[in-house]
């Protein structure tokens, strides 16, 4: 368990380091009810430092749960208007956005899976406009975590449940770095490594990202035409920086939607709408996925790249080493916060508009000429194991070792 005094610094972390909220504006923490402690807490400190005001988004994933079970197909495709209403008015107020991502990962098992798309479907489509000011950094915005029982217990299985709270509590003080003397520094400092690997990458302008290793991946990744690495610190719109997720450790950037081949296997298990996929390799030629397979959960992958055209292909690739607090934690989470920041990964999906040079002015059109993709879904996959490869390849052919077993090289 934190002390109260670590519980503030957290807190003060996604204010001032994750979201960076400026003195006057408005707030939005997005939180389940299980976690009411932790977002009030939030809220006291937003006010600490200048809040106007603070508004909670509560979840409730058991009456999701009870939700997906009782209501029809039909009603579950439709998303009230009352909700599309509430992100217009944070658009316009320019709120920044806290999300604590804390929940069941298997809170779905056993629900209808043509129930559980239609109802992402018509989430992600009336989230459309407030997801668009997220991704292109117009609304600063960052997520953390905290436990719940269910979660802790299925990351801690052999635990009891306070138990298995508790300790979930120490894994994430120390990732979250918590347990240094002064964690503002500790993650000045990190960020500042970040950047300069992100330097390194963006100077060298690599045309393709190659991994490989014993496990069979093998896939050759384009990258997008005048591609920007970015990492931990993001420039938001007004100019003000931000760090999107605390903990990060990625370094990541924007694929070229039509330069992707070879196969890829997954490292750890993905965790999407409450259901658990693994085991599973993907086929790529020409940019689009061709073939998968899954071992565990295949019916939930199908679920995910039958959404729509694009998310046959990639909108991001991250590099993670295995010395990174999270990797060397040894610990499945089952929440992509902390799994996709122990492990290279991969999205299905929509690329970042930031992740291109002068991608937030761009038409559709023109980020599609550069290789970005879009989709309505954005999913991670993590592919990062411990003995695998990565090689930058330059427009002449010349070949950069980054990662050699796992960890960074430069
Ligand atoms: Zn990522
Ligand atoms: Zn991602």
């Amino acid at each position: 368990m934190l002390t109260q005094k670590q519980l503030q610094n957290f807190a003060e972390l996604a204010i001032r380091v994750g979201a960076n909220m400026q003195k006057g504006q408005e707030v939005v923490i997005r939180c389940d009810i299980q976690c009411a402690d932790f977002a009030h807490l939030i809220a006291e400190k937003a006010y600490e430092f200048g809040a106007k005001l603070v508004h909670i988004q509560w979840r409730d994933e058991v009456l999701g749960r009870i939700n997906m079970l009782g209501a029809s197909k039909e009603t579950l495709s439709k998303v009230p208007d009352y909700l599309t209403a509430q992100s217009k008015y944070f658009i316009r107020h320019k709120v920044c956005l806290i999300s604590v991502s804390a929940g069941d990962p298997n809170i779905m098992k056993g629900c209808d899976p043509d129930k559980l798309k239609a109802n992402s479907l018509a989430s992600m489509q009336a989230n459309k406009e407030f997801r668009a000011a997220t991704m292109s950094n117009y609304l600063r915005w960052t997520i953390v975590s905290i436990p719940t029982r269910a979660w802790a217990k299925q990351v801690f299985p052999n635990d009891d449940p306070a138990e298995a709270v508790d300790k979930m509590w120490n894994a994430i003080g120390h990732i979250m770095r918590l347990d240094c003397d002064n964690p503002a520094e500790a993650w000045r400092k990190h960020i500042d490594t970040l950047h300069r690997r992100a330097r390194f990458l963006n100077e060298h302008n690599f045309e393709y990202i190659h991994f490989t290793n014993n496990g069979g991946t093998d896939l050759r990744v384009g990258l997008a035409t005048d591609h920007v690495w970015i990492a931990a610190e993001e420039m938001g719109q007004d100019g003000i920086p931000f760090t999107a997720n605390m903990p990060t450790e990625e370094i990541f950037t924007a694929p070229h939607n039509r330069k992707i081949d070879g196969k890829v296997v997954n490292a750890l298990p993905l965790v999407n709408n409450g259901n658990v996929i693994d085991d599973f390799e993907i086929t790529f030629k020409a940019g689009r996925v061709v073939d998968y397979k899954a071992k565990v959960g295949y019916d939930a992958l199908k679920n995910i790249l039958t959404t729509d055209e694009g998310v046959l292909s990639l909108g991001e690739i991250a590099l993670i080493g295995k010395r990174s607090p999270i990797a060397e934690s040894g610990i499945l989470f089952y929440n992509t916060l902390f799994d996709e920041n122990a492990s290279c990964h991969l999205a299905f999906g929509a690329s970042y508009p930031t992740t291109v040079k002068g991608g937030n002015n761009m038409t559709e059109a023109q980020l599609a000429s550069h290789g970005m993709n879009q989709s309505l879904q954005h999913v991670d996959f993590m592919v990062g194991t411990k003995d695998i490869n990565i090689d930058g390849i330059g427009y002449d052919g010349k070949e950069t070792p980054l990662f050699r077993d796992g960890e960074w090289v430069i």
